[in-house]
């Protein structure tokens, strides 16, 4: 094991192909469904939305991706990222866990999501794309494609969640500055926003609404095409880069039994699966044995409390029906400021390997975890997005554990993004104005009520 505390590869050792988890595992998920014909969907029913190459990648039963040279080349300018030793967090606990985080947060948009937006910008102007339109709940994703829309040329517009728009000025113009355009949403812009204001003029919105309104654009223009940060298989599949980059780090760090317990926040299921997959291609073929832990927001608990079954990605219905762990396509949770992770859904791959019992969820309130944040930003110096202080809380529950039983426990963690967009959130903690939100039950089985029936 190391002394060390970054442990950091050469630009050389930067993984030049992402790992698709799919062939290794005991079964293939669930594919997407037509709403209208109910049978799977084809790349033809995609392909208004995402370029041919992505459609592809969606449905690739190839193990490994080669990821292009011109993809590679943005990634250098901040990949490999550190993996971290929490040393100082170790001693503040008085652990004798040895504890690991992988930081995200070097990248110019302070999170993993340029890991994908990347090379969904490239393939898109590879293709003729002229410009994207998408979503974006805390900014996260807004801010990661149109750091990249500005490395290949392309117009990017972005529909922002209304309560997050007002809130996060600073978000907006970091998305402004790289060149986008950013829109609040629900707007009357589209059919799908103005039928939302229409109802509800204050309407906060919502990331599935947001969903509606950039699929709608991107489906109405030919030149135009849609892109989304999170939930789908090319996502996670770029995303591996994480966990690939770990592995070497975790033999450099001289821990060749690798972790015993891998943890993550999950949203829509990127990070999470972008740490674990190449770890789990590992358990699967029995060189290590770690176990693995999702955390998401007792605010918006879709493992935990959500239902397996087909619904839709988003709250008009304009998406494929994707069989995965929903709250329902309608449901819209209360205003935790992990905004990244307020999604009804969940990325239909991970859906499966949950149901297939690859690995644990957990559900965290957000007192909980932005004080693991504090903890954390107080001892390691990083102030986390509060994302993956859900990650963090956990973690720190597992090393207090081991500090009563004296287990040496091997633990690794996520570490997203940074939190510096995130003052205000950090703030209301601090001067004790955060609440925790229980997500009362009736609740959960309303939205339920109104998942599409399905005919088979
Ligand atoms: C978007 C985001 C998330 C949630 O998305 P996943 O797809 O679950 O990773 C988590 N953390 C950060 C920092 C984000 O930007």
């Amino acid at each position: 094991m190391t002394g060390r505390t970054k442990i950091t590869l050469d630009e050389s050792e930067l993984p030049r192909q992402w790992y698709n988890v799919i062939p290794d595992l005991p079964s293939p998920p669930p594919p997407p469904l037509h709403p209208g014909t109910l049978q799977p969907v084809g790349p033809e029913d995609l392909a208004p939305l995402f370029p041919m190459a992505l459609i592809a990648q969606e449905v690739t039963a190839d193990s490994y991706v080669p990821i292009p040279e011109e993809v590679l080349d943005v990634y250098r300018l901040w990949r490999p990222t550190p993996l971290y030793r929490a040393h100082r967090l170790e001693r503040a606990l008085n652990t004798p866990a040895r504890i690991y985080y992988k930081y995200e947060g070097v990248s110019p948009a302070g999170s993993h999501k340029p890991n994908t937006a990347v090379p969904q910008a490239y393939y898109n102007a590879a293709e003729g794309t002229r410009r994207i339109a998408t979503e974006t709940g805390a900014g996260q994703w807004g801010s990661a494609l149109a750091f990249s829309c500005a490395q290949f040329g392309l117009d990017c517009e972005i529909w922002m969640v209304r309560a997050s728009y007002d809130q996060k000025p600073y978000r907006r113009t970091l998305m402004e500055t790289w060149g986008a355009t950013v829109h609040p949403s629900p707007s009357p812009e589209t059919t799908a926003g103005a039928k939302v204001l229409a109802d509800d003029p204050d309407s906060p919105g919502s990331l599935g609404i947001a969903i509606s309104e950039a699929v709608e654009v991107a489906g109405g223009s030919a030149d135009t095409r849609y892109a989304l940060g999170s939930v789908l298989n090319h996502v996670l599949l770029h995303q591996t880069v994480i966990g690939e980059e770990a592995i070497k780090q975790f033999q450099a760090a001289g821990e060749e039994a690798g972790p015993d317990l891998i943890v993550g926040c999950t949203g829509g299921g990127s990070n999470f699966a972008g740490l674990v997959f190449p770890f789990l291609r590992e358990k699967l073929a029995g060189r290590i044995n770690p176990v693995f832990r999702a955390v998401e927001p007792a605010a918006s608990p879709s493992f935990t409390r959500g239902r397996y079954a087909y619904d839709f990605g988003d709250t008009a219905g304009f998406t494929p029906l994707l069989k995965m762990h929903t709250l329902g396509h309608d449901f819209i949770p209360d205003p935790i400021h992990a905004g990244g992770l307020r999604y009804h859904g969940m990325s239909p791959l991970l859906s499966h390997a949950y149901e297939l019992g690859l690995f644990e969820a957990v559900a965290k309130p957000q007192r909980e975890c932005f004080a693991a944040g504090v903890t954390f930003a107080r001892s390691e110096g990083i102030v986390p997005a509060p994302e993956p202080t859900h990650a963090l809380a956990e973690v720190i529950s597992e090393a207090k554990r081991c500090a009563e039983t004296g287990e040496e426990k091997v633990i690794l963690t996520a570490l997203c993004g940074h939190g510096h967009f995130d003052m205000s959130a950090y703030q209301r903690y601090l001067s004790g104005e955060m609440d925790d939100f229980e997500l009362p039950q009736d609740r959960i089985d309303a939205a339920l009520t109104r998942l599409p029936a399905l005919t088979r």
